[in-house]
């Protein structure tokens, strides 16, 4: 029996999140990232599209071979030799599934398939049958859901129910919902499709107005109970909802959604950082959850706050997500307290007097030099010595 209030996490890091330009990754990088979401928690893991390539499908099956504790996916679309492809690479799991999609818009059936909505039910309807021919777990996914016709939608839904599908994922593949129509469309899913209340819900949601996220979790208000996300939100044009940051936002408002999920919280900065030693960038340093200044803190009323009780400026702490500890970044917007505390933690403490000269250095030093490390605050104590540290390039 499901939890009914479990979010499945369905991890595309590898698929969509591998697709997008810089984010190539080299076959031993996929394993080491596959390890590694597993231990991260993930409960499915869509390793990637099997018929895309020969790599492709060799990353798949060597995951589905060598990855345990994971259920592990590759794509397909409705085409037999995709779902063939898909079937064989998956086969060494123990636990697996194939992940079917066929456009429902009229726009993309018209411009980029050339069927018919006819042509495309009978489509969905045999390639969810062949595809529980290799596995008794299918997702069926409804792609550009967020532009089609509702009553289309819930016919396509439909059929790919009755066909036998088990998870029915309503992308929103070009990132064009809101946080408000995303969440009808789940409930009136659920409310017309006969059958949806034995079948998984999904999110799988882009960035391009920059609210992945929030529509995941409207989505999840809805009734989705799976969320389709990548690591540091790598994925198409402007990336995928961002697992870290779902994650998070389900930890910090429990009081919001009272869900509970199989991930570890602590390894979501390892995780990040993991993934960006693979690709060819790293989050940016203001980037929820992971970036470098998740934690930092440079202003001298946050830091004064800060040392008085993080909670005054901070709604987790770094430790929960694995990121070490918060970083008083001391700068020109840093205040006395901050550097008293920086030096005592150098193991110099100072008296007032001292500190008000060494303080005075200080923003004189940090009206010039845009980072100050801990060698430049020794040398405030011996001006006659001061060196000034170069900036690091
Ligand atoms: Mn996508």
């Amino acid at each position: 029996m499901r939890d009914p209030n479990q979010i499945v996490f369905f991890d595309t890091t590898l698929r969509d999140g591998e697709q997008s330009p810089g984010c190539t990754m080299h076959h031993d990088e996929k394993l080491r990232m596959a390890h590694q979401l597993r231990d991260l928690g993930v409960d499915i893991l869509e390793a990637g599209f099997a018929i895309a390539s020969e790599g492709d499908f060799a990353a798949v099956q060597a995951i589905a071979h060598e990855v345990k504790g994971t259920r592990v996916a590759s794509l397909a679309r409705c085409k037999r030799e995709d779902i063939d492809a898909a079937g064989r690479a998956i086969q060494p799991a123990a636990s697996n599934r194939i992940h079917i999609f066929l456009a429902s818009s009229d726009l993309h059936l018209e411009y980029k398939l050339r069927i018919t909505r006819e042509q495309a039910l009978d489509q969905v309807a045999e390639s969810v049958r062949q595809a529980l021919t290799y596995t008794d777990d299918v997702e069926f996914s409804t792609e550009d859901s967020t532009r089609t016709d509702p009553e289309f939608l819930v016919k396509m839904i439909t059929v790919a129910v009755q066909a036998g599908a088990t998870t029915i994922n309503i992308p929103d593949t070009v990132g064009y919902t809101t946080p408000a129509e995303y969440e009808a469309i789940f409930r009136m899913v659920k409310q017309r499709v006969p059958g949806a209340e034995n079948v998984v819900l999904s999110t799988h949601c882009h960035d391009d107005l920059g609210m992945a996220v929030a529509n995941s979790l409207a989505g999840i208000r809805g009734g989705a109970r799976q969320v389709e996300c990548t690591i540091n939100g790598i994925g198409e044009r402007a990336g995928n909802a961002a697992l870290e940051e779902i994650a998070a936002a389900l930890m910090v408002r429990r009081d919001q959604f009272p869900y509970t999920s199989n991930i570890k919280m602590e390894k979501l900065f390892p995780t990040s950082q993991m993934l960006a030693e693979c690709i060819s960038f790293g989050a940016a340093p203001n980037k929820a959850v992971v970036g470098a200044n998740a934690f930092a803190h440079e202003s001298g009323i946050h830091q004064h706050g800060m040392l008085a009780n993080p909670l005054t400026y901070e709604i987790m702490t770094p430790a929960s997500v694995g990121a070490g500890n918060t970083n008083l970044v001391l700068g020109k917007h840093s205040g006395r307290r901050a550097l008293a505390d920086r030096l005592e933690k150098l193991g110099h403490t100072l008296t007032r007097e001292q500190l008000d000269e060494v303080y005075h250095r200080f923003t004189e030093l940090a009206d010039r030099k845009k980072s100050i490390y801990d060698q430049d605050i020794l040398g405030l104590l011996k001006p006659e010595k001061a060196v000034v540290v170069a900036a690091a390039t």
